[in-house]
């Protein structure tokens, strides 16, 4: 078996998530974004702009990624694409589910987008489409090859429910066929629709995998992966006893931007309105406490402290003695990389 190796936080390189609208053409089942707490919005494009200059200010260098919604909605993305490169930032990626509207890969170059990052969450039409949509899996797979046609860059993500590990392994073969060079795996999330548990009456299969199916497929389905070509991220999740725990929120530069104007350090605090950050009249400042950024500090046996208070089901106890595991940032991975 290769060896994996867990990537730590970076302290020198920042990540800037900034959602340019919270529209989107699908209705996945476990859609992560909340419209209660961050609307239907679409930022305009001088906006974006001066948000992009206020991070291109505070974390030089950083790496950019867009996402909605459905980002090629905004029929001004190229736009941003072109002041975010002048900017200077690092890496700009394009998180899509796979429409490519608007034209975007006639009105931007290899030169201008590092990656496209398709989401698929299947690797048959009958799973994928059963959680994302009707024709939502032909849609990605030919998105994927109009894109790389075009000299693009590309990865997929792949978020792992009880509705679709089992079909994790077999995402190896598709992901060489379509050469994917970049492979992520999710965890379901603890925000969107996928929090407000099982997301309707027929939607039980729409969970979290528990941890021993975790530990034991989805290792094996990243290898699998990864041995046709990918380099195969995926989050640590869990930790072993002799493994450090930290907290991203306090050790890294990351932003998670939404159009209302607020900027998040922790993707696990979206659905409440405890952002650290907030943008007013375009200078981003301090949000009133208490806010995420006084939890990070909270230093509790089971690990993430998040998980915690959001989701303590997920800490599996023996009686009241010890934790079997501690949760781990999810913003922590694991990546292998082919030979
Ligand atoms: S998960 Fe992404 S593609 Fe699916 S509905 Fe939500 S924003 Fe759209
Ligand atoms: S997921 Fe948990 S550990 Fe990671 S930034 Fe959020 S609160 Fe901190």
């Amino acid at each position: 078996m290769t060896a994996s190796k867990t990537v730590a936080f970076s302290r020198r390189s920042a990540n800037v998530f900034l959602h340019v609208l919270t529209r989107c053409n699908l209705r996945c089942r476990h859609c992560y974004i909340n419209p209660d707490q961050h609307g239907r919005q679409r930022l305009p494009l001088d906006r974006i702009e001066r948000w992009l200059m206020v991070f291109a200010a505070r974390s030089p260098g950083a790496n950019l990624v867009l996402l909605g919604g459905e980002p090629t909605l905004h029929p001004d993305l190229p736009r941003v694409v072109h002041s975010a490169r002048r900017l200077g930032f690092a890496s700009i990626t394009i998180d899509t589910n796979g429409y490519l509207f608007n034209d975007i890969l006639d009105r931007v170059a290899p030169a201008d987008v590092d990656v496209f990052s398709f989401s698929l969450d299947g690797a048959t039409a009958a799973t994928n489409d059963r959680i994302r949509g009707a024709g939502s899996y032909e849609a990605c797979l030919n998105g994927i090859r109009r894109t790389r046609a075009k000299g693009f860059q590309t990865s997929l993500i792949y978020t792992v429910s009880r509705a679709n590990l089992g079909e994790l392994v077999e995402m190896a073969p598709l992901v060489e066929a379509l050469g994917v060079g970049r492979f992520f795996i999710q965890v379901l999330g603890l925000r969107g629709k996928a929090a407000w548990t099982g997301c309707g009456p027929d939607d039980a299969d729409i969970l979290p995998v528990p941890p021993s199916e975790w530990l034991t497929q989805v290792p094996a389905a990243a290898e699998a992966i990864m041995r046709r070509g990918a380099r195969v991220i995926y989050p640590k999740v869990f930790l072993a006893p002799e493994e450090k725990f930290e907290c991203a929120g306090l050790v890294a530069d990351n932003y998670f931007v939404f159009p209302n104007g607020r900027v998040y350090r922790c993707p696990l605090c979206e659905d409440y309105p405890v952002h650290s950050l907030q943008f007013r009249d375009d200078r981003l400042v301090e949000a009133s406490r208490l806010n995420e950024s006084d939890f990070f500090r909270l230093h509790i046996a089971e690990g993430c402290v998040m998980n915690a208070l959001i989701q303590p089901g997920n800490i599996a106890r023996d009686g009241d003695g010890p934790t079997e595991y501690r949760i781990a940032c999810c913003l922590l991975k694991e990546e292998i990389l082919p030979p």
